[in-house]
């Protein structure tokens, strides 16, 4: 939940300036064609990327398309292929794996059994809700329904203590609401009221495909949406929830028992299977606040009509066509732009992935990554650490204590490469013939004994726990645990491929690796010690120098126009920002310095600096829906992706070196002195 990504939810070498002649990547053979009509000093990112955005338009069933999904697309493929396999293989023949994915595969795609059976695999929980008939009653069963894998109120798991990183505690995280965050609720503006309306008639949908009558199911959004907007006056800020002194709260469970009991902390802490409670950390202590007064408040009968309906909202997508439908129609054409639905069988990968994560992982690894991958790969964080290291011992702004520590966080930095020696075990997992179900056992399943199992409560951290399955295309730094993550699936083209050029590895993983590192130290994660403990390490004034060089970087985001009005918010996007910048920088250098030993052309030649940073340009290219870009730009910590791109070359000194056309007056050139150095 404190993890730093590449993205939220996502090849090239480089003819010489001038030529505009297509060259190929040496493995992908996918040409790219430089705009020499768009100068590279007015935007870089569309002079790399302009012929690839036009011949790659949005499909219809996705909100974006990019280098992330070029990837995403081939490992849907791949998933495909292994769950037709495994839907052959039958118990008798004695693999359990593969009999467990074939079974959730086939539930997914047997659309009749689904149809037939409409909402009746809830009944059992929607009598519950019914049944509820006081205050206890209604804590017990929001307990039952995260127990379940069914909660939606918050998010309750296992993670290591953030001011005691040795022991394995419960984290307690907001939720409760359908919108994209607490200021959806908040707003005023026209179009976001016009946004809430949709979401209320969305709700009364459901409440009528729920087989109530309109005026009823009217009545009933209206009670849900009330809920939900008191819920969000709770809720902290995107930016709140980046702040680690404000978001790691230890209390003891006899405080919270007493403080807050509505919630039913006793309850949850003796969820079967689940460790020892003694502790826990409250994410959002406000928001603990506002859901035990609410619970304790509000009537009885709206409490039933929102549960009922986050019960059934939160199960639509597994459900029949009408409610999958309905899903569909607010979640991803409304909120995203999305046009059309993704094939029924994509569906179904996407969610089999997500919930069987390991399973599906172990086979995915033997099947399709190149044993080559995680040695070279391994050898990349190698020279990139070894340039950091040497880059911190050479600032000029940070004082000699806080560099020993820097250097010591960065040696002690953990890095998980393509997949885990040891992998879950799901022996204890069953299956039915019923989608829906399936999909609530495995979440229950791994709500006990996934990577953030209530079972490890009380024991030590497992070095070996990979939190991300091999098959993610994403890369993480977890300040928790001072460790990075590249599961398997990102090691491929176009971030990384084995037969090409050092130039478009390091331009590509590089940035991505270099980026995770540079995680270690930004705005959030450096105020976490090598231990991953919330602890002040820096002295005060290497503090104040930092923060006067990350100023310049909100500042420089914060004039981002991303749609006609709409800016990038440089505080929210502040951590990505540096580690963008970083990350990019230290692979730049990490490729001077050691790309010679790898085959193509040698970084000491001028025009392979061009090529290094067009190559890296193009792992930002992406087309965005205006729907899904205003979105994010609201939401999401990462700047849109040609600020990616242009954000970052433009403070590089290299950069103007490796492409002497660029100079003042041109869109994106920046004065030496407004260029800030961080590492
Ligand atoms: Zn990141």
């Amino acid at each position: 939940m404190v993890i730093g990504c590449i993205l939220l939810s996502g090849c090239t070498s480089v003819a010489p300036a001038g030529t505009n002649s297509p060259v190929t990547d040496t493995k992908t053979t996918r040409a790219i064609v430089v705009n020499e009509s768009i100068r590279p000093g007015d935007d870089f990112y569309t002079h790399v990327n302009d012929a690839w955005l036009r011949s790659n338009p949005i499909p219809a069933d996705k909100s974006a398309y990019g280098s992330f999904n070029e990837l995403g697309d081939k490992v849907d493929n791949d998933l495909l292929a292994l769950s037709l396999k495994a839907e052959n293989v039958s118990s008798k023949d004695g693999d359990r794996n593969l009999t467990l994915i074939g079974q959730f595969y086939r539930s997914g795609m047997d659309t009749a059994a689904i149809e037939k059976a409409g909402i009746a695999p809830l009944k059992d929980d929607l009598a519950m809700i019914d049944a509820i008939g006081s205050r206890q009653d209604l804590t017990n069963a929001t307990v039952t329904l995260t127990a379940k894998g069914s909660g939606t109120l918050y998010y309750y798991f296992a993670d290591s203590n953030p001011r005691n990183s040795t022991e394995i505690v419960p984290w307690f995280y907001q939720g409760g609401l359908g919108l994209p965050d607490r200021d959806y609720y908040l707003r005023n503006d026209t179009d976001s009221r016009k946004l809430q309306e949709t979401y209320r008639a969305h709700i009364t949908k459901v409440f009528a495909l729920m087989g109530e009558p309109d005026q009823q199911a009217a009545m009933d959004a209206k009670t849900v949406y009330a809920m939900e907007e008191s819920l969000a006056r709770s809720h902290f800020t995107s930016e709140e929830n980046r702040d680690p002194a404000k978001t790691s709260n230890i209390y003891p469970l006899s405080d919270l028992e007493k403080k807050y009991p509505a919630i039913g902390w006793e309850s949850l802490s003796t969820i079967p299977g689940s460790g020892p409670v003694r502790v826990v950390n409250v994410y959002q202590p406000r928001y603990i606040e506002g859901l035990n007064t609410q619970l304790l408040t509000a009537p009885l009968d709206d409490w039933k009509v929102y549960l009922r309906y986050q019960l059934v909202d939160s199960s639509s997508p597994y459900l029949s066509a009408p409610f999958e439908n309905e899903s569909f129609a607010f979640y991803s054409k409304t909120l995203y732009g999305t046009e059309e639905m993704k094939p029924r069988w994509k569906r179904v990968i996407i969610t089999e992935s997500n919930l069987l994560g390991d399973l599906v992982g172990r086979e995915y690894v033997a099947t399709y990554i190149d044993p080559r991958t995680r040695g070279m790969v391994t050898g990349m964080f190698s020279t990139i650490r070894k340039t950091f290291d040497s880059r911190i011992g050479n600032l000029t702004w940070m004082g000699s204590v806080t560099k020993a520590k820097a250097r010591e966080k960065l040696a002690a930095m953990g890095e998980k490469i393509g997949y885990p020696d040891t992998w879950m075990d799901y022996s204890g997992l069953k299956l039915s013939d019923s989608y829906v179900s399936n999909v609530r056992s495995a979440s229950a399943y791994s709500l006990i004994h996934g990577p953030q199992g209530l079972d490890k409560i009380g024991g030590s951290v497992n070095p070996d726990t990979w939190f991300v399955a091999p098959q993610v295309v994403n890369a993480f730094y977890d300040p928790t645990k001072n460790e990075m993550v590249f599961p398997a699936a990102i090691l491929q083209p176009p971030f990384f491929d084995p037969n090409a050029d050092a130039s478009l590895n390091y331009g590509r993983i590089g940035w991505l690796i270099g980026h995770e590192m540079t995680h270690g130290f930004d705005d959030q994660g450096g105020r976490y010690d090598k231990d991953g403990n919330v602890n002040e390490w820096w002295t005060a004034e290497d503090k104040k120098n930092f923060d006067n060089r990350t100023a310049m970087i909100v500042t420089e985001y914060n004039h981002f126009e991303v749609l006609p009005g709409l800016y990038l918010n440089g505080n929210l996007t502040l951590g990505e920002n540096i580690a963008d910048f970083g990350g990019l920088t230290l692979a730049y250098h990490a490729w001077k310095e050691n790309g010679n030993t790898v085959s193509g052309p040698s970084p000491a030649n001028s025009s392979a600096d061009r090529q290094f940073f067009t190559s890296a340009a193009a792992t930002w290219r992406e087309n965005e829906r205006d729907d899904a870009a205003r979105l994010w730009t609201l939401t999401d910590p990462h700047s849109a992706p040609e600020y990616r791109v242009n954000g970052v070359v433009f403070n590089i000194p290299e950069f103007y070196q490796a492409f002497p056309e660029i100079q003042p007056g041109d869109a994106f050139y920046r004065n030496v002195t407004d260029r800030p150095v961080i590492w």
